[in-house]
C-alpha cells in the first residue's frame, strides 16, 4: 500500500506551525484573491519598513513569522493540493457572519471557542466542521502549550478523539470534497481527497511517533512512553495505529545502526578510548532499544538484529580497549554486561570466546588475595625462582648451572593494607602480653625470694619487661596467620600457593634467584 506522501510529510510536531492560513491570519474560505491581497499587503508593509501587526490569541504563532515563513505560506496557497492539505488542519467558520468561535480564539478564549463548537456540533448542519474545528483545536493545544501532565492527556485524548471522528464523517469528506470542486484545478482531484482521509489516521499518529522518536535520542523515556502509549490507545483502526507503531521504530533501526557505524570508525582512530565509546553507544541505544522491546516485543526478528549489532560493536570496542590498554580485568567486567543481551547463537558464542579470553588474560592481573581488584604495581610480590640445576664435575671443581625466574603476584592496595595491618597488630599484641607477663614473672620471681621492694626487683622487673616484650613480639609475628583478616582476604603467606608459582613448584623449582648448592 503507497502512503500519500505530501501529507506523511507534513505530519510533524510543526504541522501548524508551517500552516499558511495561520501565518496569513486567514482562513480556509479566504479567496484567492484575498490571499493576494493580504501578501500585497504584507510586502508592502515590510518595504516601508513596518513590522507585522503581531497576531494574538491561541492560534498566534510564537514567535511570529519570519519573512521565509511568509514567502514560504505564499507559495503553499499557490500549490491546490498543499492548500487543500492546509485548510484540513486549520479552522473553519461555520458562517459567512461573524463567527463567535474563532473571535474567542483571538482573545485566547480557548474553553470558551471549544464550548460553543461543542454546542454547534449539536446541530446536525454544523456538526462536521464543529467536530473538524475541535479536533485542530485539541490537537494545536496539545502540541503547542506547556500544560501540566493531566491537561496534557486530556489535550491529547480529545484532538484523538475528534481526529477520528472526522475520519469517520462522510458528511465532513463531502464538505472537502467540495473544496476541491471549487478550486477546480487539475492538479487536485477526488482521488486526492480519498487519499488523505485514507492516510489521515496515520499521518496524525505519526506525529505521535516522530515526538516519541525524538524523545528517545534525546532519553527522554517519559515523553517517549507517553507518546507511545497514545498511539496504542488510540481510537482508530487496527492497522493504522500498528503502521504508526512500525513507522516509528524504522528511523530507530536507522538509528541504532548509525550509532555502531560511528562506534566502529571511532575505536579505529582512538582504540584506546574504546571504553568511552562503547559507554556511550550503550547508552545511546538503551532508550532506543526500550521503544523496540515496547512496541515489538522481546521476540522480533527486528528487535533482535538490532540488539545483536549492538552487542558486537560493543564488543568490538572492549576489545581495542583491552588490545590497546591491556587492562583486563576492567575488558573482562565491560564485557560481562554484554552477556544477558547478545540473542542470536552465533553472536552469543563469539562473545563468549572472546569472554573466555580475556578472563584469563584478567586472571593474570587480579589481585592474587582477593581475586576482585585489579593488581597495584606499588604492591605486587615478586617472587625469584630457580630450576633445571645442572651440576658437573670438571677439573677446578664442581661447575651448576641453572634456571631463575622472577614471577610476579599481583596484591591490591586494599589487600596489602588488611595484611601490613595485621602484622603489626600481632606485633604489638605479643610485646604487650610478653611484656607484662615477663615484668610479672620477674616481680614475682623477687617477692618470694626476697620478700620485699628493692633496687635490684625493679631492675629485675624492667629487664623481664624487656624479654617479654621482645619473646612475645617474636611470638606474635610467628603467630600472625591466626589473627582475623577481613572476610575475602588470604593472608600474604598464601603467595606460595599463586597458580604459576604452583606450576613451578610441580615442574621441581625452588624459591630463591640461586640453588643453595652454588654458594658453597
Ligand atoms: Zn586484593
Amino acid at each position: 500500500m503507497e502512503i500519500f506522501t505530501p501529507l506523511l510529510d507534513l505530519a510533524t510536531p510543526e504541522l501548524y506551525r508551517v500552516n499558511a492560513y495561520r501565518i496569513l491570519d486567514l482562513h480556509p474560505k479566504a479567496s484567492s484573491r484575498d490571499v493576494r491581497k493580504k501578501l500585497d499587503k504584507i510586502r508592502k508593509m515590510q518595504k516601508l519598513g513596518g513590522s507585522l501587526p503581531t497576531p494574538i490569541g491561541v492560534a498566534a504563532l510564537n514567535p511570529p513569522p519570519t519573512e521565509e515563513h511568509l514567502r514560504d505560506a505564499g507559495q503553499r496557497l499557490a500549490d491546490p493540493l498543499r492548500l487543500l492539505l492546509d485548510e484540513l488542519f486549520w479552522f473553519w467558520p461555520l458562517t459567512d457572519n461573524r463567527d463567535l468561535a474563532l473571535e474567542a480564539l483571538k482573545q485566547n478564549k480557548m474553553e470558551a471557542a471549544a464550548q460553543l463548537w461543542a454546542e454547534a456540533a449539536a446541530v446536525e448542519k454544523n456538526r462536521p466542521l464543529s467536530i473538524h474545528n475541535l479536533a485542530v483545536l485539541y490537537h494545536l493545544v496539545a502540541l503547542e502549550n506547556k500544560v501540566g501532565d493531566q491537561q496534557l492527556i486530556n489535550y491529547w485524548n480529545e484532538a484523538l478523539k475528534y481526529w477520528y471522528q472526522v475520519e469517520q464523517d462522510d458528511e465532513f469528506w463531502g464538505l472537502y470534497r467540495n473544496r476541491v470542486h471549487e478550486l477546480d484545478d487539475p492538479r487536485v482531484t477526488d482521488h486526492d481527497v480519498d487519499m488523505i482521509r485514507r492516510d489521515l489516521p496515520l499521518a496524525i499518529l505519526g506525529i505521535n511517533s516522530r515526538i516519541a522518536v525524538n524523545a528517545a535520542e534525546s532519553s527522554d523515556e517519559k515523553t517517549m512512553l507517553f507518546h507511545l502509549n497514545l498511539i496504542n490507545q488510540a481510537p482508530c483502526n487496527e492497522a493504522s495505529r500498528n503502521r504508526a507503531l512500525r513507522d516509528s521504530i524504522m528511523p530507530i533501526s536507522k538509528r541504532i545502526k548509525t550509532l555502531c557505524r560511528k562506534a566502529r570508525s571511532d575505536i579505529e582512530k582512538n582504540p584506546e578510548k574504546g571504553d568511552d565509546y562503547f559507554e556511550s553507544l550503550f547508552n545511546q541505544t538503551k532508550p532506543l532499544m526500550e521503544i523496540q522491546n515496547h512496541v515489538l516485543g522481546e521476540d522480533n526478528p527486528t528487535r533482535n538484529d538490532n540488539q545483536d549489532e549492538i552487542v558486537l560493536a560493543s564488543l568490538e570496542c572492549i576489545i581495542s580497549y583491552g588490545n590497546e590498554t591491556e587492562e583486563w580485568v576492567r575488558t573482562r567486567d565491560m564485557m560481562r554486561i554484554l552477556v544477558p543481551l547478545a540473542v542470536s547463537m552465533s553472536t552469543q558464542e563469539r562473545l563468549n570466546r572472546n569472554l573466555s579470553v580475556i578472563t584469563s588474560n584478567a586472571a593474570d592481573d587480579l589481585c592474587w588475595f582477593c581475586e576482585t581488584n585489579p593488581g597495584n604495581k606499588k604492591y605486587e610480590y615478586e617472587i625469584k625462582m630457580h630450576g633445571d640445576v645442572q651440576q658437573e664435575q670438571t677439573y677446578e671443581g664442581r661447575n651448576i648451572t641453572w634456571r631463575h625466574i622472577t614471577i610476579t603476584v599481583p596484591r591490591c592496595g586494599r589487600c596489602a593494607q588488611a595484611q601490613s595491618n595485621r602484622v603489626w597488630r600481632s606485633f604489638y599484641k605479643g610485646s604487650f602480653i610478653g611484656m607484662f607477663l615477663g615484668a610479672c614473672s620477674m616481680v614475682g620471681f623477687n617477692i618470694y625470694y626476697w620478700a620485699d621492694m628493692n633496687q635490684e626487683a625493679l631492675t629485675g622487673a624492667i629487664l623481664g619487661a624487656g624479654i617479654g616484650a621482645t619473646v612475645g613480639a617474636v611470638l606474635g609475628l610467628l603467630l600472625q596467620n591466626f589473627a582475623k583478616l577481613p572476610e575475602g582476604i588470604k593472608p600474604s603467606s598464601e603467595m606460595n600457593s599463586f597458580p604459576r608459582i604452583l606450576d613451578q613448584k610441580r615442574m621441581g623449582w625452588s624459591f630463591g634467584a640461586r640453588p643453595a648448592a652454588a654458594d658453597q
